[in-house]
């Protein structure tokens, strides 16, 4: 029920008042001076002032600014009453903040419909506002969720990496002078998640978390900056040395394993490290070094460190600028393959040919490929480019083939990042549809270290390869600590025995027993063993006395194109 609190120094006005508006369902209340009904605006509550004008002590005028200077109450509709409705009257009305004047003496009908209009204009002002508190509210309480998204990490709870940069920023402009930043990157964590699913890598992330905020410093942050990569901020160090020895025992902490949902996972992470100097130019940057110089890290294997070094600026560089050479590369169709041939050691007879990727560079002939599959590799790039390598060399066997020389193998070389392709198997398909070749005449090299970084996904796909009768090869044989579980269960036809192997082999010095080793190797497990490298007729002798099988290297040719292969090899006289 609406209250409308009367104020009037005549109480006949308010009879008279009560009288018309008595059936409406009103709740009435009066006041017979300004002064009191503005002490009892609280007890009234009114949802509408009706406000005399002419009244002792305290004018309408005046009773009417005081309201409306009252924050709780300036929102309450006034009607003023008035019996001298002049211009000027009415105007000082309305200055005073009035909303609606009404004249004496009073007409009933026009009385409540004055009211009765008020009164709804104020109710949907109040609906209004209520509304815009709700609004507000919730706006608020976005904002806050906005916040935690932001700044937080879902999984771990940990400070996200908009928060590590933010506070980096912070600490950087206030002047602070000795900071420092560990980035850490788990070792092959997407093993973790292939292996046990994402489920436990989920958890593995939370645990290692926990296990980091040990090293936590007050002051310091730890964030988790993606996937599987975490960052602290460290406060004060004052020397290389007190860093490193921070680096240290975190990395030692990784020595001890993770119990996760009933697994024991050992896991290790490499970790960069820079701290600040006064040429450092912009927070990012330092982020940036950090990063730098975990890559570096990993490069030198699982569990490393290294702290940023000056000259790694100019690497950045430098492969910032191989990245987009590389990009505009396979735009404009710059590479090409090239063949080596593949011997009988035996009979010195052909048997097939190892394509391998050359990048004919504008300015700078011809690239061989350990100048830029690194960079491809990391930056994903093999993709595309492996494809495109896979595609031209069946395109060239299918041609081979039609020519007639039907028993002539081709090797491709598969990159890691290929065979985690999802669409690998897919495209491989297209491919031989497309070119219609003999797929048992196609052989795909896998480097020894890539299977045995994946060899659960390297079993899958060997199978999967096999149903389709393609050869799969194990290249770069006896770098990559193959462990014979393994190699049982993955179904291989040839290993490649290390170039580093053949080209220092002598009789009875060590890289003799290791080829030795390989061949009888390869002959328990009923592989073909192909030797690379062969450079001397000397080294071939030796490889030839060990019943080394087949071989491929500059004594018989080096990489060549196509055309010359033609020439050289695919004449039938
Ligand atoms: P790889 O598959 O082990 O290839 C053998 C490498 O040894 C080739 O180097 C070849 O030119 C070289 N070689 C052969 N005989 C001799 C020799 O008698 N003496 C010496 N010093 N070297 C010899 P290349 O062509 O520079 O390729 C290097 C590596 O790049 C390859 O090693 C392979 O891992 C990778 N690669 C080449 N082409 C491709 C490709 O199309 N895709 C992928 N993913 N990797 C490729
Ligand atoms: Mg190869
Ligand atoms: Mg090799």
């Amino acid at each position: 029920m609406s209250s409308i609190l009367v104020i009037d120094d005549d109480p006949d006005n308010f009879d008279v008042i009560d009288t018309f508006l008595g059936q409406q369902g009103y709740h009435l209340h009066y006041a017979s001076n300004g002064r009191t009904a503005i002490d009892d605006l609280d007890k009234f509550k009114p949802d509408l002032i009706l406000l005399d004008v002419m009244m002792p002590e305290m004018t309408g005028i005046e009773v009417c600014q005081w309201i409306k200077a009252m924050p709780e109450w300036q929102a309450v509709p006034i009607i003023m009453v008035t019996a001298l409705a002049t211009k000027k009257n009415l105007a000082e009305c309305f200055a005073a903040g009035a909303d609606d004047f009404i004249c004496k003496p009073l007409d009933r009908l026009e009385l409540i419909a004055r009211v009765r209009s008020m009164l709804r204009i104020h109710r949907q002002y109040e609906q209004i506002a209520t509304f815009n508190l709700q609004l507000e509210a919730m706006v608020e309480q976005r904002t806050a969720q906005l916040h935690t998204m932001v700044f937080q990490d879902a999984l771990t709870n940990l400070p996200s990496r908009t928060f590590l940069l933010d506070k980096l920023t912070d600490l950087f402009y206030s002047g602070h002078q000795s900071l420092a930043l560990i980035y850490l990157d788990c070792d092959q964590f997407k093993m973790v998640n292939g292996s046990f699913g994402y489920a436990v890598g989920d958890q593995l992330i939370i645990a290692i978390a926990q296990r980091l905020e040990q090293y936590l410093s007050p002051g310091d942050v730890l964030a988790r900056m993606g996937e599987d990569e975490f960052c602290f901020l460290v406060n004060h160090i004052d020397s290389p040395t007190q860093l490193e020895s921070l680096i240290h025992n975190i990395l030692q902490g990784f020595q001890a394993n993770f119990t996760v949902a009933d697994c024991e996972i050992f896991m290790t992470v490499c970790a960069g490290a820079t701290y600040t100097r006064d040429r450092h130019q912009q927070p990012e940057e330092l982020l940036q070094e950090a990063d730098t110089a975990m890559y570096q890290a990993k490069l030198r294997g699982k569990g490393s460190y290294q702290l940023f070094q000056h000259q790694m600026h100019l690497e950045i560089l430098n492969r910032l600028i191989l990245e987009n050479d590389l990009q505009r590369a396979l735009k404009h169709e710059e590479f090409i393959l090239y063949y080596q041939p593949i011997i009988h050691l035996g009979t010195q007879t052909l048997v097939g040919f190892e394509a391998l990727l050359r990048w004919q560079h504008p300015e700078r002939n011809l690239v061989p490929p350990g100048e830029f599959i690194p960079c491809m590799e990391t930056t994903g790039l093999i993709v595309p480019v492996g494809l495109m390598s896979l595609t031209q060399a069946c395109q060239q066997l299918s041609t081979w083939q039609q020519q007639g020389w039907m028993d002539l193998t081709l090797s491709v070389n598969l990159s890691t990042r290929q065979f985690a392709c999802p669409s690998l198997l897919a495209d491989i398909d297209h491919i031989l549809a497309e070119t219609a070749i003999n797929p048992a005449q196609l052989k795909l090299e896998i480097t020894e270290s890539a299977i045995m970084d994946n060899a659960e996904m390297a079993i899958d796909l060997a199978k999967e390869l096999r149903s389709r009768q393609i050869q799969i090869s194990i290249d770069d044989f006896g770098t990559g600590y193959s462990s014979l579980a393994y190699l049982h269960r993955l179904p291989v036809d040839s290993l490649k025995i290390d170039r580093s192997f053949v080209s220092q082999i002598q009789t009875d010095n060590r890289n003799y027993q290791i080829v030795k080793t390989i061949i009888g190797l390869g002959r328990q497990l009923n592989l073909a063993v192909i030797a690379e490298g062969i450079e001397t007729s000397q080294q071939l002798e030796w490889l030839k006395e060990l019943d080394c099988e087949f071989g491929q290297g500059y004594l018989f040719s080096r990489p060549i194109p196509a055309t010359e292969i033609e020439q050289l090899y695919l004449t039938r006289s």
